[in-house]
């Protein structure tokens, strides 16, 4: 039987404007034996990100992504071999796999995963996903019974779920995405009480139909012009929950909103940015609710898994196009266990 390789996707020049397949190569490398204090894992599934796009702009909230590097990414993956008392070869764990068959991870970076299936919602709405949307939105934009919630990338992974919290808290949620089908599929599938299509509608006036008494929290996913036509749009004392900005990451064009801050003045707007890793401490109480809610099949998931780890440039690409509904995930290697 001949000796498993790592695969290995690199980012070969920082792009400058849209993301293409010429920014990425393949390598192979020997796998790396395991030292004191880290883990050899095996990838099982890497999440496909918007922001990891974003990573190569430069330093955000972690460090950037330079040409030459394995591109970076979080997964699941199987511990192979343990340098570490805390973990044992079998784990399943959570951590920065990058794009790659095998990684050495510090065990201090790893997350234990719990023993559930499917894998995949370790990584959507039990992992980064879900937990941006319930921090963000419960947290933060505090949705109120017959308030009204607007969500930007509403289709996406953060999405689908902020728009359903919204509803469970009493709330109306009006999704933002783009293209009729997608508008379509929130409302009839997910269940949200409205959507606009960004790409065709006249912003402002489908926000003012749709939001008669104003917007109450406005969970922001995209910025530019789309952060612009709810500003215009917000209720007094409304919340925006800063959650990213996609709209800026694939493109050399900065656009900032108008209406800042004239309008957060005069209509008392809060607007609060964060980062769900700096919310932590109160994850157990998050995990548990997202797992309570969506294995009782109150909070619909949203997953589609692409094969082989030569889709991940080909999906992360889609992705940042508008082509995902939902979390997008590269099936690396096989779950120990045999399903996904
Ligand atoms: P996603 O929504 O699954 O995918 C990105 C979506 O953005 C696309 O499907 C596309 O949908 C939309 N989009 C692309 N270009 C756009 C543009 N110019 N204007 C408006 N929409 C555009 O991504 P995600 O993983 O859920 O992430 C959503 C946001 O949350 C990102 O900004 C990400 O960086 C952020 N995030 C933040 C945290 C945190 O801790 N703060 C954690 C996770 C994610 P359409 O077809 O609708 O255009």
């Amino acid at each position: 039987m001949s000796e498993p390789i790592n695969l290995q996707i690199r980012l070969t020049e920082r792009p400058n404007g849209k993301l293409s397949p010429k920014h990425f190569a393949t390598s192979q490398s020997e796998i790396p034996p395991v030292e004191d204090g880290k883990l050899l894992v095996r990838t099982v599934l890497l999440s496909l990100d918007a922001a990891n796009r974003a990573w190569m702009q430069g330093p955000t909230y972690r460090r950037a992504v330079k040409p030459g590097d394995v591109m970076h990414g979080y997964g699941l993956g199987e511990v192979m071999a343990s340098g570490s008392s805390a973990f044992a070869a079998g784990d399943i764990v959570a951590c920065e796999t990058g794009w790659q068959n095998y990684s050495l991870v510090d065990a201090g970076e790893a997350v234990k995963q719990i023993d559930h299936r499917p894998l995949s919602h370790l990584l959507s709405v039990l992992g980064i996903a879900g937990k941006t949307a319930y921090h963000g939105l419960l947290g933060i934009g505090q949705p109120q019974p017959g308030e009204t919630v607007v969500v930007s990338a509403a289709a996406g992974s953060v999405g689908v779920y902020v728009g359903q919290l919204a509803q469970m808290r009493g709330a109306r949620a009006v999704g933002i995405a783009g293209g009729r089908e997608k508008c379509d599929w929130l409302t009839g599938t997910l269940g949200f009480d409205a959507a606009i299509d960004y790409k065709s509608a006249d912003m402002l006036a489908e926000l003012k139909a749709h939001c008669p008494k104003g917007i109450d929290v406005y969970f922001d996913n995209v910025g530019g012009p789309v952060l612009e036509a709810v500003l215009f749009n917000m209720a007094m004392g409304g919340r925006v929950v800063c959650c990213g900005a996609v709209s800026q990451y694939d493109t050399g064009d900065m656009a900032s909103p108008r209406g800042i801050p004239g309008l957060i003045v005069v209509k008392r707007l809060r607007m609060e940015g964060f980062i769900v890793l700096d919310e932590r401490h109160d994850d157990q109480r998050a995990s548990a609710d997202l797992l309570a809610w969506s294995t009782s099949g109150k909070l619909r998931v949203v997953d589609t898994i692409l094969d082989g780890l030569e889709s991940a440039p080909g999906g992360l690409i889609g992705l940042l196009a508008g082509e995902n509904m939902g979390k997008w995930l590269v099936q690396v290697g096989a779950d120990p266990q045999g399903s996904s």
